[in-house]
């Protein structure tokens, strides 16, 4: 167009543009679930902007917070608009084109190792998915501060910014035109695009509609020719004047001056009439139902499914409804600046109204990992995010999400048979047959491999939870056959006399399996803990008993095996060596020198002091000063 400024759009972007419009990946679908889901964003920013001022909405069809879809066959058109929030001149520039987004590269090595664009929602540049199906794009925006403007390009490359001074007037909100490849006439046709939104687009909470044609009888004149030459001789030749109206209503039964064609109208079809699934009762909603919420929360339309899910409604003083899921996969960057970034999975709404997914007041960091959604009546509706972030109801709502997060996780465990292999007579036999049983199945090693450090992370951060978390904590141990085992299991195997729990931490398994700390107590048949994470000397600074048994490192002064009848013998006839031991090697050097009964073959070990760091812990402290 005349006067349009031009733009060039930053190389990664414009590279992404190329593959999506040279593309000839199969699962094109996708691009309507992206332009819907910006739409509806764009409908949850005024909605939430029109909280504290009304004036935002505007008036007549505006205040219809709604997405429509049109279709013009005969231009190879596809039309979306929403009366969402619009955008200014600036943001179409911006968030259509020009800024590096970290994602576009992300999101290109991530398509190019699975071949699979179904992510794409998830790096932040859905919006060019549309390259996939259109080869010729005009994106017309009205924001209430701004003029109407037109950004459009051919993915050549760059783009063009116009003043629209030639569409009709969109009052508020965003139209995108899609001018289609000549090989995607197939979202020309009602059904496909009927098919499309009911698949991927059912939890938007905004009606969509469709203009949808629709074939209806229509009543017309007879013909002249035909009928009513037949009719008009017999009322010429006995016509009666008196009985004006009765005799015409019995004619026109007898011989009709009108008939029935097919005709094509138009009207808007509302394609997406489902409550929102927080608000129906848990009982009610199918397996198949969450899995496909879930898919839309995560963006990632796979067949996969999350790990476990917890639907509940809280009542009480304040009250909510909520939806958690343990997705399939933790992110790979999920403990990298664990402490500073924000991570917060759980979307927020005020009775319904989308408030916020970008909350981190709603759960503690170790449980950002999960999904979902938190609709509450008892937060107020007109005050701004920052006053929301501290108000008093979200510590209960809080509390009442880590209870039930953990619950659901422990049910996790609980339902997974090979959690059980050790009461395998009864148990299994009962249920061994069961198809769901096969399902759950390895479900929890699933999660603890995802998951386990932020089970861990929690016991250090939330002492409230600490014996809740650390019934979650899986390991090996000397006598767990490579296999993981629980704190429960152990307390269940420990030898009579027994008292504490013990544990050996290092980098290498195979390598404590062989350490002299251990030959003694396998020699008495006690079973020891691996604990093999950097991160586990960190956890057990914090876990120091669990059900009243306290947490014995063997490599760490204090190791108590029992009393052995030779002992006091043996140390009085060593004293003087072990005095000649301790001068020689002088105090800095270690802190004293002990007959120890924790040996059986080798002659000597060096022990740490019971509050000192462990040789692993000096070993991970000197790793992160490098
Ligand atoms: P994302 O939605 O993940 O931010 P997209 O590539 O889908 O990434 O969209 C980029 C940005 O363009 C959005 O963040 C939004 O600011 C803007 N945008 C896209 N579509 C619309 C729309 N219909 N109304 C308002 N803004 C939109
Ligand atoms: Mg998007």
């Amino acid at each position: 167009r005349n006067n349009a400024e031009k733009f060039e759009f930053q190389a990664e972007v414009s590279r992404l543009m190329d593959i999506l419009i040279n593309s000839l990946y199969s699962n094109k679908d996708i691009f309507l679930r992206e332009i819907i889901s910006n739409a509806s964003d764009a409908l949850d920013k005024i909605r939430f902007l029109s909280l504290t001022d009304k004036e935002v909405l505007g008036e007549g069809d505006d205040t219809k917070l709604e997405i429509q879809i049109k279709l013009d066959k005969e231009n190879k058109i596809l039309t979306i608009r929403d009366r969402g929030v619009g955008m200014t001149k600036e943001e179409l520039i911006k968030n259509l084109g020009t800024i590096a987004k970290s994602g576009t590269s992300a999101f290109m090595e991530k398509m190019q190792t699975r071949g699979d664009l179904n992510l794409i929602g998830q790096f932040g540049v859905g919006f060019y998915s549309v390259y996939l199906i259109a080869d010729y794009v005009e994106v017309i925006s009205k924001h209430n501060d701004e003029k109407q403007y037109v950004w459009e390009s051919k993915a050549d490359g760059a783009f063009a910014i116009s003043e629209d001074t030639y569409n009709e007037p969109l009052g508020r909100g965003t139209e995108i035109r899609l001018h289609l490849k000549d090989e995607a006439g197939e979202y020309l046709e009602e059904s496909k695009l009927k098919d499309l939104v009911r698949k991927y687009s059912e939890f938007i909470n905004f009606p969509i509609y469709l203009w949808a044609s629709k074939e209806v009888d229509v009543e017309v004149p007879a013909e002249d020719n035909d009928s009513s030459d037949d009719e008009e001789k017999p009322e010429s030749t006995d016509g009666e004047e008196k009985e004006d109206e009765d005799s015409d209503k019995d004619e026109d039964e007898e011989k009709p001056k009108t008939k029935t064609i097919k005709e094509t109208t138009y009207e808007w079809e509302h394609l997406n009439d489902v409550k929102a699934i927080w608000l129906r009762s848990p009982k009610e909603v199918t397996e198949e139902e969450y899995m496909k919420f879930y898919h839309s929360l995560a963006k990632d339309f796979g067949d996969e499914k999350p790990l476990a899910w917890s639907h509940f409604n809280a009542e009480g003083d304040v009250e909510f409804k909520a939806v958690l899921f343990v997705p399939t996969k933790a992110p790979t960057d999920l403990y990298e600046s664990y402490y500073t970034a924000n991570r917060s999975n759980l979307k927020l709404y005020v009775r319904r109204v989308f408030i916020s997914d970008e909350f981190d007041a709603l759960l503690p960091k170790f449980l950002q990992f999960l999904m979902g959604l938190v609709d509450s009546d008892t937060l107020p509706l007109n005050v701004s995010r920052e006053m929301l972030q501290q108000h008093d109801s979200l510590k209960t709502i809080k509390k009442k999400l880590i209870r039930k997060a953990l619950d659901m996780i422990r049910k996790l465990a609980e339902e997974d048979p090979d959690e059980s292999h050790d009461h395998k007579d009864k148990k299994v036999a009962e249920v061994e047959e069961s198809k769901e049983n096969d399902e759950k199945r390895g479900q929890y090693t699933k999660f603890w491999n995802e998951f386990g450090k932020s089970i861990k992370l929690g016991i250090v951060e939330d002492s409230t939870n600490r014996n809740r978390l650390a019934k979650l904590l899986r390991f090996k141990t000397t006598k767990s056959d490579g296999k993981l085992t629980s704190l429960d299991q152990y307390i269940s195997r420990m030898k009579s006399g027994q008292k504490d729990i013990f544990y050996i931490t290092g980098s290498i398994k195979d390598q404590l399996e062989k350490s002299p700390f251990l030959e003694r107590l396998k020699k008495k048949n006690f079973e020891v803990i691996f604990f093999t994470d950097p991160m586990d000397e960190y956890l057990m600074q914090y876990l120091m008993e669990y059900e009243d048994k306290k947490f014995q490192n063997v490599s760490k002064e204090g190791l108590k095996l029992g009393k052995d009848s030779k002992d006091k013998e043996v140390k009085e006839s060593f004293k003087e060596l072990t005095k000649w031991w301790k001068e020689t090697l002088a105090s800095e050097n270690v802190d004293d020198v002990k007959i120890s009964n924790r040996l059986a073959d080798t002659p000597c070990v060096v022990v740490t002091n019971k509050y000192g760091w462990s040789a692993n812990m000096e070993r991970i402290m000197q790793s992160q000063t490098l």
